[in-house]
């Protein structure tokens, strides 16, 4: 069965060369790389330079501030209570609605320990508005977290502008980026020097204290991830046991998948460019397919500055598990909402925020793609999908509502059909 996998927000297949580098340390290096003979020194050996040459892509002075963790979720929470723990004296956090649930559940635990948290809103684009930005600053503010790109509309918040305002106001308040959608994806440096500026929001992240990433949305495995740990930010560690990651998180180091992370950043950097301007091409190439096919069909984050592999689009009058469930006929896998939080009927929190229509709100689809994502799997959906949706249109009384005549309330607010066939 074909399978056309634009599902890369999710999870992304382990690169070949990925596997290949970490086989040997599952074969014949398995030793615990705290050991002291010497049978033991290259894994302790692969350690140091996997974090060596994550700190080289990240653009970060000491290789101490690269942090090991197993996921970027296990990254925020260590960042988030690290920083509260180390931190008595103030207790308000700004955040956004937008955030993946690693953050916004963690926060919502904070608020029950006794922090104030601010929600910022976004606009209909998926943007944050940067005057409620700056009023929501205080003399109390303890630490900011604001995603990098949301995963489910790709929208980029500008990271270097608003980490800059912040410390701009009072250096002591601690910013954190969850950059687990876009490293390796779109530049990032940490102290300004090495990223090459490709977006119209920057990428010198010289003031952003804390940054999480995640090796499995760029071909690494799952269960590995980490966290840049800015040297001299107040944290208190989380995971407490033995001294490896210098005391910062106990347990034995997963050398393999350690070795795994730093491959897949080597491999991503290695045709960054062609990969990102071809991933924005063939994402380009289908938006464009879709609209000019399907009536009734808006971009969910179009307008703002959005990751180059993703593309969410709200397809008014039907389920998104219906097209889901169709697209998955055909051996398309792509999603509707984030995959955390599918399977709830649930509207997404984020384009809930962004006031997405009530009748687009549950017929949103997401594709998002990699490197390894083809012109012929990208015009195979732009063929199968206007199908899909016309098919569940037919079937829907909503749909009918629409072609027999405005009602009430109107159904479809503010999208006219874009074209049609
Ligand atoms: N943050 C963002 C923006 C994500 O997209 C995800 C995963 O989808 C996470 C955090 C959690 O990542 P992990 O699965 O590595 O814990």
């Amino acid at each position: 069965m074909t399978n056309i996998y634009l599902d890369n927000n999710a999870t992304t297949a382990v690169a070949p060369e990925v596997f290949e580098a970490m086989t040997p340390f599952f074969r014949d290096e398995y030793f615990n790389p705290s050991s002291m003979y010497e049978t033991a020194r290259p894994a302790k050996q692969a350690i140091d330079q996997a974090r060596l040459t994550i700190a080289r892509h990240l653009g970060a002075e000491h290789v101490s501030e690269i942090l090991f963790t197993s996921c970027a979720t296990e990254s925020v929470n260590t960042a988030l209570f690290g920083a509260v723990k180390a931190n008595p004296n103030r207790r308000h956090i700004i955040t956004t609605a937008v955030e993946h649930p690693a953050v916004v559940e963690v926060c919502r635990q904070l608020e029950r320990d006794g922090c104030e948290v601010t929600w910022l809103g976004v606009d209909r684009n998926g943007n944050l508005n940067l005057g409620e930005f700056v009023r929501a600053l205080r003399p109390d503010t303890l630490l900011v977290a604001i995603m990098h790109a949301n995963n489910e509309t790709g929208v980029v918040f500008p990271i270097e502008r608003l980490s800059r305002i912040v410390k701009e106001t009072d250096p002591a308040i601690l910013f954190f980026c969850d950059a687990t959608q876009t490293v390796t994806k779109l530049p990032i440096s940490v102290t300004g020097s090495t990223a090459v500026d490709s977006t119209s929001v920057g990428n010198n992240f010289r003031n952003v204290d804390m940054l999480a990433f995640s090796g499995h949305k760029f071909h690494a495995p799952k269960g590995i991830g980490g966290l840049f740990l800015r040297r001299g930010t107040r944290c208190r560690p989380w995971m407490l046991g033995g001294h490896q990651e210098s005391g910062r998180r106990g347990g034995t180091e997963n050398v393999p998948y350690i070795v795994g992370l730093a491959k897949a950043f080597e491999l991503a950097a290695e045709h960054h460019d062609e990969d990102v301007a071809r991933m924005e091409q063939l994402r380009d190439r289908l938006q464009a397919g879709l609209l000019r096919k399907i009536p009734h069909l808006e971009v969910n984050g179009g307008d703002a500055e959005r990751m180059p592999n993703t593309l969410n689009i709200a397809v008014h009058c039907i389920e998104g598990e219906g097209i889901l469930y169709q697209l998955s006929e055909l051996g398309i896998c792509a999603s509707s909402g984030s995959a955390c939080t599918s399977g709830s009927l649930e509207p997404s929190h984020v384009l809930s925020a962004m006031k997405v229509p009530f009748s687009a709100m549950h017929g949103s689809v997401r594709f998002s793609l990699s490197r390894d994502t083809t012109e012929a799997e990208i015009d195979f959906v732009i063929q199968e999908f206007p199908e899909i949706v016309a098919r569940l249109r037919r079937l829907s009384p909503y749909w009918d509502q629409v072609n027999n005549g405005p009602r009430e309330g109107g159904l479809i607010q503010g999208s006219g059909p874009k074209t049609g066939d």
